[in-house]
Formats: structure tokens, C-alpha cells, sequence
């Protein structure tokens, strides 16, 4: 697989190279509008160029922030048992195509005395998923940062999407769904890992 080096990137890796430069992605949208032989200060499109610009910069904010940021963590000792986060929203964009891919993460950990707010686990998701991405290294990721700043005994994420890139074109097999899945530490033992799996399954 060509983009095997990609998908192996680590928690680091990915961030931009620069800030956000708005007034080039405006200019870009305007481009791509002159490419498409369309006719960008027609009434309907006058304000597209902006607003792209704009709901790129949302839509790739992740690009620009690093875990450290937004997972924090607080001490509990007493604490080592499998904490599962179900359902997190994904809402991302594959890195072929910058067509959105979306569904659900799953995330579970047992903490080795550091654990984190659910909501700062959601919000982990999100940075990752906040960038130019392919949904095996979004996966690998996220397990990654998990294990550098919590340094857990063990971590599983499982993440299950539907590409528009698949479901809008070519083979349309519409609502055909990815799911990937990066485990580490102690959840690699076959018994700890079937117990997280059926919880996070059930229901
Ligand atoms: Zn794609």
C-alpha cells in the first residue's frame, strides 16, 4: 500500500505547517469556481469563496492544536478498571477527496492513575478528526495520543464511518460502512479486549 507511511504517522505528526491563511483559501474557492467554468460573482456565489474559507478553517481546526491541549488529566490511583466511551461523533474529511466521512467513535482505557473527562475524550476525537485525514490513521491516532498522555494500562478505539467519497460515486454501494480499530497495551490480551468488544457492541 503506497500510503502505508501516512497511515503510520504519529500523535505528532499531522499538525499544519503554518496559521491559517484565509484570504489564500478565499482566492482558492474563487479558482476552483473559474475552473469549473462557473461564474463567481454571479448573485448566488459572491459570498462562496468567504464562506468556504471560513467553514475550512472549522473543519480543520484540529490542524492547528495538539492533544496535550485538550486531554487533560487528573490523578485517581484507586481507579484501574476499563472505562468505555460509546458513540462519539466523528465528522471528518478523507484526505483523497476532502469529501466528509462521519459516523461513530468508540474508546476505552484502564487508566494506571491518570484518567481524563469523558467529555475531553469526545473532544480528542474531534481534534484528530478536525483534519485532512484517512480513518485508519484518524484510528491510530487517537489510540496513540491516548497512550502518550494518559500512559494507561491499556487502550482500545474502534471507529465506524460512512464515506461520501464511496457512497456519492463510483461503486455505489450508498451506507457501506468502514470500521477500523487500533488497541494497545494490556486490551491486546485476547480476554480483556473480547470483554471491552462486547461492551461496547452491546446495546
Ligand atoms: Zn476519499
Amino acid at each position: 500500500m503506497s500510503d502505508i507511511n501516512a497511515v503510520s504517522m504519529g500523535p505528532d505528526a499531522g499538525r499544519a505547517l503554518h496559521p491559517y491563511d484565509e484570504a489564500r483559501a478565499a482566492a482558492a474557492v474563487r479558482e476552483l469556481l473559474l475552473a469549473l467554468g462557473e461564474d463567481p460573482d454571479r448573485e448566488g456565489l459572491k459570498e462562496t469563496p468567504a464562506r468556504v474559507a471560513r467553514a475550512f478553517k472549522e473543519n480543520f481546526e484540529g490542524l492547528w492544536k495538539s492533544p496535550e491541549e485538550v486531554l487533560t488529566t487528573t490523578f485517581d490511583i484507586g481507579h484501574e478498571e476499563l472505562v468505555i466511551i460509546r458513540d462519539i461523533e466523528v465528522f471528518s474529511h478523507c484526505e483523497h477527496h476532502l469529501t466528509p466521512f462521519h459516523g461513530v467513535a468508540h474508546v476505552g482505557y484502564i487508566p494506571r492513575g491518570k484518567i481524563t473527562g469523558l467529555s475531553k475524550v469526545a473532544r480528542l476525537v474531534d481534534l484528530f478528526a478536525r483534519r485532512p485525514q484517512v480513518q485508519e490513521r484518524l484510528t491510530t491516532q487517537i489510540a496513540d495520543a491516548i497512550v502518550k498522555i494518559l500512559d494507561p494500562m491499556g487502550v482500545i478505539v474502534i471507529i465506524d464511518c460512512e464515506h461520501l467519497c464511496m457512497s456519492m460515486r463510483g461503486v455505489r454501494k450508498s451506507r457501506a460502512r468502514t470500521t477500523t480499530s487500533a488497541v494497545r497495551g494490556v486490551l491486546r490480551d485476547p480476554a480483556t479486549r473480547a470483554e471491552a468488544i462486547s461492551l461496547i457492541t452491546k446495546g
